[in-house]
């Protein structure tokens, strides 16, 4: 539609002046206009409200994660940081801390009981979590990245969150056969190592493979719900019911109390 009326102005365009003052082509091209502008304000519209269904997915998930935890929520998650001091001076690292809250709220705390420390270790390179050591190194902590990152932590905290994490990561790559992320991807960028099953993740990253030790499916569905929860539901909602799902399995099953009582 709104093809057909951008041609209709282009057409317009391209008319001799004498044509132009024809008040038939002055008439199709005034239409033509408030049609688009028409298109323009409900695109607006649009944007809005993806926006706010954001924001509404966002809230439920906190909610429903307070809610539903019955027992006592995980203590809260402290963030130790190491590197550059001038990175902290610069204000470069301003903010991390924000989205380390926003972390602890949409999780409900750490995981298990008590409170538990991360260590940031701010240096170049790609952001990675070191397994069993409660480490992130990052040289910039942007929201994606820290959701992200802390996803890992949160997979390596828990053995039943790992396991779901393998178990759900074989059933949706079954028969597949591993391929080298940059075959996959058409890139350069990745080591020559980096090998993963791609299935219909909305990432192909989010398969890849790591010989069982860890995956990417606990982190990746953590920076969707990062970046955009309402699209990550209707879009791979799969993946979207399995990250909440982790969330709650990582502060323990529900006793068969709590669930009776439901
Ligand atoms: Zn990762």
């Amino acid at each position: 539609m709104m093809a057909a009326e951008t041609k209709k102005i282009e057409k317009y365009d391209k008319l001799t002046d004498e044509q132009k003052a024809d008040p038939k082509n002055i008439k199709s091209l005034e239409r033509a206009s408030s049609e688009l502008d028409r298109f323009g304000r409900r695109y607006e519209a649009a944007g809005k409200m993806l926006e706010d269904s954001n924001k509404t997915v966002q809230d439920a998930i906190s909610k429903a994660i307070e809610k539903g935890i019955t027992g006592k929520l995980g203590g809260s998650i402290n963030v130790s940081m190491n590197g550059p001091m001038q990175a902290t001076e610069r204000g470069f690292i301003k903010g991390y801390a924000d989205h380390v809250k926003d972390f602890e709220k949409m999780v409900g705390g750490a995981p298990g009981t008590g409170n538990h420390t991360v260590l940031f270790n701010f240096k170049a390179g790609r952001a990675n979590y070191m397994v069993g050591h409660d480490t992130v190194n990052l040289d910039y902590p942007g929201r994606s990245v820290i959701f992200h990152e802390l996803g890992h932590w949160w997979e390596d905290k828990s053995p039943a969150v790992h396991n779901a994490a393998l178990a759900f990561l074989e059933n949706r790559t079954y028969g597949e056969k591993l391929r080298s992320l940059n075959e996959i991807k058409g890139t350069t960028g990745h080591d020559r190592h980096e090998v993963a099953r791609p299935d219909k993740f909305l990432e192909p990253y989010t398969g890849r493979d790591y010989h069982g030790h860890a995956t990417e499916v606990v982190s990746m569905g953590f920076q969707h719900l990062a970046e955009d929860p309402a699209g990550f539901f209707k879009n791979d909602p799969d993946h979207f019911h399995f990250t909440l799902g982790v969330i709650r399995l990582g502060h323990g099953l529900p006793s068969k109390e709590e669930i009776s009582r439901h």
